[in-house]
């Protein structure tokens, strides 16, 4: 899948999705509102409830009054359903008094419904105190004082009833639109929800997801395992990615290979490498072709060098290659090229310079050697010098075997020399 189209598509779905929060968030102010109205109705039914009740309980004591049979037990149930109304009334007005009916009207039917919550128990006394007596003028009295009360708690709740009337009436006109509207709210709020999770899930199956198995392949190619082998499945998406890493480690692989092709130093002396004097020497031997200009070659050789390595160490040895260099470079001219020749031997290209020219240069270099203290060796180190120029040779190879030949000379008698090439020891 394109990863446009996924970006879109999943632009998509946080749409989708809130949408579907916001009509979450509407459904719920309906449901509120729903709510808010059930217990609208529940005040209606229970301020009904309550006029029924104290207008039955009325008619049993006056009925009790006028001598005319009345089951007291049929007041005290009565008065049980009376307490129940006021009950769920109270608990009505208090759910709508907190949630935002708080004008001043309504204020006034929560206090009034508070104040025949306060008569309750008042009433209750008088009525059980009218079933208790005997004697008829206290009883009057009595009956007298139940009628009273149950005249305040009548008025407070006529009042009420009128008004939840009125309101009941404005909230029957709306409601159905509201509950009709809260069902469609929901049926988009629902779709839209599950819009997204479908186009989610189609992003999601049509997403790349190796990144796990990428993992072991990435820290192998952090540690320089350039031949590790992935276990990535066979889909387009984790062939593409491993194909990428190949490509780039196999350019690694060169920029490494050609770096060190480019590379001109010996790594361990620091003077310049094989590389460079071939290249050098390939230079000169054209110049001279074809002006030419004169050039010699020497090669140095270390004698006895494996011993110090046999008895010092290979380090050792490492560390009087160093030194080497350094003094042969202190004793050449500046123009002079010292290369690492071999192991333990070094060429230097002399420009523009005879052989003869050469040999007292480099035969001074010997006596420096000879008369240098190596850092870790107690004996004295001596070197043999095979010298050659450029002069009659038509190929960098004839002076390299010239010179060549003169240090096999100069080994073969006895070390220690300069020998240049044509000429005696
Ligand atoms: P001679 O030249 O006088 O005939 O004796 P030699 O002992 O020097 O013999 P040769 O030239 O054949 O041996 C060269 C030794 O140099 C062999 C090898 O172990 C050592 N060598 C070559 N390269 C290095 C290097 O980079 N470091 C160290 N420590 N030793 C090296
Ligand atoms: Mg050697
Ligand atoms: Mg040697």
């Amino acid at each position: 899948m394109k990863d446009r189209l996924k970006i879109y598509l999943v632009i998509v779905s946080i749409l989708f999705i809130a949408i579907h929060i916001t009509s979450e968030h509407l459904a719920k102010t309906v449901d509120e509102e729903v709510e808010i109205f059930n217990h609208h109705v529940s005040i209606f039914f229970n301020a009904h409830k309550i006029i029924y009740h104290i207008t039955a309980i009325q008619g049993g004591v006056y009925s009790l009054e006028y001598g005319s049979f009345k089951d007291a037990d049929q007041i005290k149930s009565h008065l049980k359903e009376l307490e129940r109304g006021i009950e769920g009334l109270s608990e009505g007005i208090s759910f709508i008094y907190l949630n935002g009916m708080d004008d001043e009207e309504f204020r006034q039917y929560a206090q009034n419904t508070e104040a025949i919550k306060n008569l309750y128990p008042k009433y209750i006394t008088h009525v059980n105190a009218v079933l208790a007596e005997d004697d008829v003028k206290l009883r009057q009295k009595q009956i007298e004082e139940v009628a009273e009360i149950g005249e305040r708690m009548g008025y407070f709740i006529r009042e009420l009833d009128n008004y939840m009337d009125v309101q009941h009436t404005e909230i029957s006109a709306f409601l159905p639109t509201i509950t009709d509207k809260m069902r469609f709210i929901r049926n988009v709020s629902g779709i839209f929800l599950w819009g997204a999770i479908v186009i989610l899930s189609i992003v999601y199956f049509y997403s790349c997801k190796p990144l796990f198995r990428l993992l072991p392949y990435l820290s192998a190619i952090r540690n320089g395992e350039y031949d590790f082998k992935p276990e990535l499945d066979n889909t387009r998406c984790e062939n593409e990615i491993e194909s990428t890493l190949k490509a780039v480690i196999s350019r690694i692989n060169d920029s490494e290979k050609s770096s060190s092709a480019l590379s001109i130093l010996d790594p361990l002396t620091g003077a310049y490498n094989r590389r460079y004097f071939d290249m050098r020497i390939s230079e000169e031997m054209s110049r001279y072709s074809r002006h030419g200009t004169i050039f010699s070659l020497s090669i140095i050789d270390i004698d006895f060098f494996k011993k110090i390595n046999d008895t010092l160490g290979h380090q050792a040895g490492d560390l009087v290659l160093r030194e080497m260099v350094a003094v042969i470079r202190n004793n050449v001219r500046e123009t002079d090229i010292v290369t690492r020749y071999g192991g333990e031997e070094f060429a230097v290209l002399s420009p523009y310079t005879p052989k003869s020219g050469v040999l007292t240069l480099v035969e001074r270099l010997r006596g420096v050697v000879e008369g240098y203290k190596f850092s870790g060796l107690d004996h004295s180190l001596t070197i043999s010098i095979g010298i050659a120029d450029s002069a009659g040779k038509r190929t960098a190879e004839h002076i390299i075997e010239d010179a060549d030949a003169s240090l096999y000379i100069a080994k073969n008698s006895g070390r220690n020399k300069c020998v240049v090439a044509g000429a005696a020891a």
